[in-house]
């Protein structure tokens, strides 16, 4: 793999804030296409599945990950349901939606410097976009509300094309989906809005789209944070408390 320039320049910057070299594996399952993830001694490592071309636009969008990561921007976030409501199925909703939430603002943060490098982050996302809202026959029906809220929330913060959230708004309202449309917007309006820079901020927004998204059934705070060092780095953990509303 020939990686130009800009990439080769993040990846040194990488391994040098890690204090080892980036690791890539190429795991024949993989819940996403590509994720980078740091090991217990510290060990940077980027996972694209077997499946996928391993490009340049992909590698270095897991760099930007991993320089985040040694930033101190929160590794994971993990949830304490009060009040005896943790289920299988809330953990799970957590876990799903936390992701795309989270990674939504990461995103926002970094994709204006991926473009800057001459690549285009949200391709692949917009093409989704196009076949299950444009092309595809209503496969958006099967969707929850959730799901079409933190559609549209993507749609928003990640692409660059100012188009394609008005196009999907207009399908939105054409579909009836006024509400997911509402929700969305405004989870995407506080990452725009609060325009997040560090750690803090960062989490900030995320709970305030986590809570605009439940706000029906929960609320979210912040419990803690804990730091595990790995290696030359520290990984942290972000718990935040969970109270169902009633
Ligand atoms: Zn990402």
């Amino acid at each position: 793999m020939f990686l130009g320039l800009e990439t080769e320049k993040l990846w040194l910057e990488v391994e040098a804030r890690y204090g080892r070299p980036v690791r890539t594996e190429r795991p024949p399952e993989l819940e996403a296409n590509a994720e980078a993830v740091v090991t217990d001694n510290g060990t940077p490592v980027i996972r694209i599945r077997e499946s996928v071309e391993p490009t340049e636009g992909r590698i270095a969008h897991e760099l930007l990950h991993l320089q985040m990561v040694s930033e101190g921007f929160a590794y994971s976030i993990e949830p304490r349901f009060r009040s005896g409501s943790v289920t299988a199925e809330n953990l799970a909703l957590f876990r799903r939606t936390a992701e795309v939430v989270h990674n939504g603002v990461l995103h926002w943060m970094f994709y204006p410097k991926l473009r800057s490098m001459g690549m285009n982050p949200s391709e692949e996302f917009g093409g989704q976009l196009a076949e299950t809202f444009f092309t595809g026959a209503a496969a958006g029906d099967a969707m929850t509300e959730q799901d079409l809220a933190l559609n549209f929330f993507k749609a928003s913060i990640e692409t660059d094309d100012p188009e394609i959230p008005e196009r999907l708004a207009a399908h939105y309202l054409a579909s009836g989906w006024q509400v997911p449309l509402d929700t969305g917007r405004a989870m995407a309006e506080s990452v725009t809005n609060s325009r997040p820079d560090s750690p803090e901020r960062e989490v900030d927004v995320f709970l305030a789209c986590m809570n605009r998204l439940f706000k029906e059934n929960v609320a979210l705070s912040v419990l803690g944070q804990t730091t595990q060092p790995r290696g030359a780095v520290q990984v942290f953990t972000v718990t935040v408390s969970i109270g169902v509303k009633r």
